[in-house]
C-alpha cells in the first residue's frame, strides 16, 4: 500500500472514531443506538476537501444511511441546515467543490489537526416519525412544531 493510501485510511478511521463519540453512538436520523453505525458523508467521499471534515459527516444506521443517500436534498439538507446554519452550510459546499490536492505532508498535518479537534454534540436530533420496519413507508415531510423551532 502506498503511503498516501495509508494516511487516507488512517484519516478515514480517525473521522469514524471522532464522529462516533460526537454523535454519542446514535443514528442521527432514527436515534437508534446500535453497534453497526456508519459514517455518512453529506458531500461524497470523492470530494477530498470535505472527506475528513467533521462538519461533513454524521453517524447513521445502515437503513437511514441508504435512505438519505438517495434523498440528499430532502431530510439530509434540512438536517445539515439546522446543524450548521445557512452560512456554514454554504462554506461547506465551497470546501467540497474546491479542488483539493493533498500531499502526504498535508495528510499528516490534517491527521494531527483532526486528532486535536474537540468533538461536542452539534445538534439535538431532529424529530422524525418513527419508521416501522414492517411496513413500507413514503418519506414524510413534517413541518416543524413551534416547540422545535424555539
Ligand atoms: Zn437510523
Amino acid at each position: 500500500m502506498t503511503d498516501r493510501k495509508r494516511w487516507e485510511q488512517k484519516l478515514d478511521e480517525l473521522i469514524r472514531q471522532k464522529v462516533r463519540v460526537r454523535d454519542e453512538f446514535q443514528c442521527q436520523r432514527c436515534h437508534r443506538r446500535i453497534g453497526s453505525l456508519q459514517v455518512s458523508h453529506y458531500y461524497d467521499r470523492v470530494h477530498r476537501g470535505t472527506r475528513w471534515d467533521l462538519k461533513n459527516v454524521d453517524l447513521m444506521c445502515g437503513g437511514c444511511h441508504m435512505r438519505i443517500e438517495h434523498d440528499k436534498q430532502g431530510w439530509y439538507t434540512d438536517f445539515k441546515r439546522a446543524q450548521l446554519g445557512e452560512r456554514e452550510l454554504r462554506n461547506l459546499r465551497t470546501r467540497a467543490e474546491a479542488v483539493a490536492k493533498f500531499s502526504i505532508i498535508d495528510l499528516q498535518w490534517l491527521y494531527q489537526k483532526l486528532q486535536r479537534e474537540e468533538v461536542t454534540r452539534m445538534i439535538d436530533p431532529i424529530e422524525e416519525p418513527k419508521v416501522d420496519e414492517g411496513t413500507p413507508t413514503e418519506p414524510v415531510d413534517t413541518p416543524p412544531t413551534p416547540e422545535e423551532e424555539a
